[in-house]
């Protein structure tokens, strides 16, 4: 009965993409505590929660978010910085800013209509996020980054909404058990599909200026064909020329 973490993050997933129309990218509402957790545990949020969840990620704060932080000073000052890294969402207290946890429920409502996920170490907000139905909730478990399996609240919405379908509790068991079996990786395989698309030939605009070295080099040579070998060895040379320049501004 072993199942890997990563299958069983998959599996939770799918269970807010079949019941509750989960779309990527999935929209993550963080908050200053799961933000503070990640500093502390030395936790990349960017980097390592799309990783996690295997998924096109956005990572969202509000103003109420930012401005808790501000407020608590120079102790969170590093995880205020981090929230202020994300995509700032329009909360609807712009005039009036309320506490982090009470934006992040307004938020969600009563049903989560824009399919949230919310990242909080907040034990309140947790509780009062499992009560809402299909409200995915992380938390840092030290290191790691913990999607918890469907509240009771979301189960319990989950069953409702397919008996409103009108699948009577037999045929129900059996679609859990063939949806654990493929329903999740078809979900995943039309989704890559569509996103590979994007990989566009920009880089190839880059190789005009070599013509005049080509046109050079046809003088006395007729080989073409090495010549394009070698484009795309420089091309994938600059390309990891980058690399450690980013990595390196990390320390
Ligand atoms: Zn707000």
């Amino acid at each position: 009965m072993k199942i890997s973490r990563h299958k069983k993050v998959q599996k939770n997933l799918a269970f807010y993409v079949n019941n509750f129309k989960f779309r990527q990218p999935y929209q993550v509402l963080i908050d200053g505590t799961f933000s503070f957790a990640a500093l502390q545990n030395k936790f990349n949020i960017q980097d390592q929660l799309p990783k996690y969840l295997q998924a096109e990620t956005k990572l969202l704060s509000t103003q109420c978010v930012i401005l808790e932080t501000e407020k608590l000073g120079s102790k969170v000052f590093g995880a205020m910085l981090i929230v202020k890294q994300f995509a700032v969402h329009k909360c609807g207290h712009e005039k009036q800013p309320v506490s982090g946890s009470k934006c992040l429920l307004s938020m969600l409502g009563k049903e989560n209509p824009s399919r949230y996920i919310i990242a909080t170490q907040d034990r309140d907000l947790q509780e009062h996020v499992r009560k809402v139905p299909g409200v995915p909730l992380i938390y840092l478990h030290g290191k790691a980054p913990t999607l918890e399996p469907p509240s009771q609240a979301s189960r319990n919405r989950a069953a409702e909404l397919r008996r409103a379908v009108g699948i009577n509790v037999q045929q129900e068991e059996t679609l859990k058990v063939l949806k654990e079996k493929s329903g999740l990786a078809e979900e995943s395989d039309v989704r890559s599909k569509k996103k590979r698309k994007k990989g566009g030939p920009n880089p190839l605009s880059c190789k005009k200026k070599k013509k005049s070295a080509t046109e050079t080099a046809t003088n006395t040579n007729k080989t073409g064909k090495v010549r394009k070998r070698k484009r795309v060895k420089l091309a994938t040379h600059i390309i990891e020329a980058l690399k450690p320049t980013s990595m390196s501004s990390s320390s």
